[in-house]
């Protein structure tokens, strides 16, 4: 180790690379087939299980947990793929504190609910350790459908169209597969390359051509595929980010947050990733959270994340933010940013106390700063590079029903489109039901 926590500015290896290697790694062990099955006891199989109504992909949760009770993983891992191909990515990164395992009548009854999240890692594991893609297509219908984005709502929507029979092109302007798994997802959740790993199951279905590095706006166009192919869903998610809108955000040291965890997650070497000694997070979303956390995990020596408005606004659930002052992040709420201080790099960043007034947000003229040699910006992305001719609501392409969009034969699904919760798991499922509702309109 040639650095320390403490070593002045942005530099690579501040923790020994066995420490760094064990803070990446799973944040939650899987659960082995004993603690699997007692888990599993703890379930009452509700009639009108409230957990199924809580899963946007309407998992048959008491089912598949009934049949890891049985013995059955694998017939546990089919009922969760049925709904959710991407069960497996889904049972890591799930908030489910506030979906499933919320609902859940144990959680009600005793503070504590079945842990419903392992308990589908577990299954949906134990079907991919043994190889096994239990789709297979139809008969080729000859139809052609192009998938924009290969992020969570592109595959889901691509891997049940080729079930289907149909021919899928899923291209997307990135040089890999997977979207916000593989660019945005905390490296702690989905340790083991695990994105890829089931991007590549996930493609054995056959009948699904991967094209990267393929933009839509520069290098093909949505006039284009309208002509070239018979239906085509747009899943482009959300490619631009906002601006703090104050004066030194562009200083040496100053990024978005987004960009970071990118770089994070495609690091080969974790001990070549340059971090700062003082970082500040501006935002209160889970994508805050994640870059605070990994930051200290990375052995920033304080990291701090400032967010506007009051806790109870902030869009990270309690959960993720329990996680976050766990891991050492402080949390400060109720200031906003005034400016990046600095003389070429960032030095500090000064931000202002805030109160709701009469017409909504208002500075309370006190100020303060924090030192910083590194600023994460973390305050939304949003909606890049939109063909023309689609409807936009609230910034993003409304969509009506299943995924239609105002364009004749176009679809759209996931953080694009207007509406959504910004989840893993709601671009699946809006994947998935553009998916099916395409194949009705390629069958009429
Ligand atoms: C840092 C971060 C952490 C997150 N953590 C969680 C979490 O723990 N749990 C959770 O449930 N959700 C999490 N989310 C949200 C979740 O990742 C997204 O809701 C989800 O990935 C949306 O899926 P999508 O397919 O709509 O879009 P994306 O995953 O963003 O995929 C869109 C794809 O489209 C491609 N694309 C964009 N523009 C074009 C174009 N013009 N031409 C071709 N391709 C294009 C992009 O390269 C990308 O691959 C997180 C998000 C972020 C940013
Ligand atoms: S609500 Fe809880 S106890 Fe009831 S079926 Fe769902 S997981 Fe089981």
């Amino acid at each position: 180790m040639t650095n320390t926590p403490t070593t002045p500015g942005v530099v690579p290896a501040r923790l020994d690379p066995e420490i760094l290697q064990d803070n990446f790694s799973d944040l939650e062990p899987p659960f082995d087939a004993h603690e699997a099955v007692v888990a599993a006891d703890r379930c009452y199989f509700c009639h009108d299980a409230p957990c199924i109504t809580a899963c946007p992909t309407e998992i048959d949760i008491p089912l598949f947990i009934r049949q890891i009770q049985a013995g059955q993983p694998e017939g546990a891992a089919r009922t969760i793929l049925n709904q959710n191909i991407l069960g497996g990515m889904c049972a890591r990164v799930c908030p489910t504190e506030t979906l499933c395992e919320e609902a859940c009548v144990r959680e009600l009854a005793e503070g504590k609910p079945v842990e419903i999240g392992r308990l589908q890692r577990y299954a949906t594991d134990s079907l991919m350790a043994r190889g096994i893609h239990p789709y297979e297509r139809v008969a080729a219908t000859g139809k052609r459908v192009a998938v924009v984005g290969a992020g969570p709502a592109g595959l889901a929507c691509a891997h049940r169209l080729a079930m289907h029979g149909h021919d899928v092109v899923l291209m997307d302007a990135r040089e890999r597969i997977g979207g916000l798994n593989e660019y945005g997802i905390a490296a702690y959740k989905t340790a083991g390359d695990f994105a890829q790993a089931e991007v590549e199951w996930l493609l054995r279905i056959g009948g699904i051509e991967t094209r990267t590095g393929v933009r839509l706006g520069r290098d093909v166009s949505l006039e284009d595929l309208r002509a070239d192919y018979d239906a085509v869903f747009l899943g482009m998610g959300l490619a631009g980010v906002n601006a703090l809108g104050v004066e030194g955000e562009t200083r040496e040291g100053a990024r978005d947050a987004v960009d970071f965890i990118a770089e994070l997650r495609q690091a080969d070497d974790l001990t070549k990733l340059p971090i700062g000694r003082h970082v500040v997070v501006i935002g209160g979303g889970m994508t805050a959270v994640d870059a605070a956390v990994q930051s200290k995990l990375l052995g920033a020596e304080a990291v701090t994340m400032v967010y506007r408005r009051e806790r109870d606004r902030m869009s990270a659930s309690e959960h993720e933010l329990d996680h976050a002052a766990t891991a050492g992040v402080r949390i400060i709420t109720n200031a906003q940013p005034v400016a990046v201080h600095g003389n070429g790099a960032v030095r500090e960043v000064e931000f202002a106390y805030t109160r709701d007034g009469a017409n909504g947000l208002e500075s309370t003229g006190e100020t303060f700063r924090l030192p910083a040699d590194q600023v994460f910006k973390a305050i939304g992305q949003t909606l890049e590079g939109v063909p023309e001719g689609l409807t936009l609501a609230h910034g993003k392409i409304a969509v009506t029903g299943p995924g239609r969009t105002g364009l004749e034969g176009v679809w759209a699904g996931g953080d694009c489109t207007a509406g959504g919760e910004d989840l893993t798991v709601t671009a699946v499922a809006q994947g998935r039901d553009a998916a099916e509702d395409m194949h009705a309109a390629l069958s009429a």
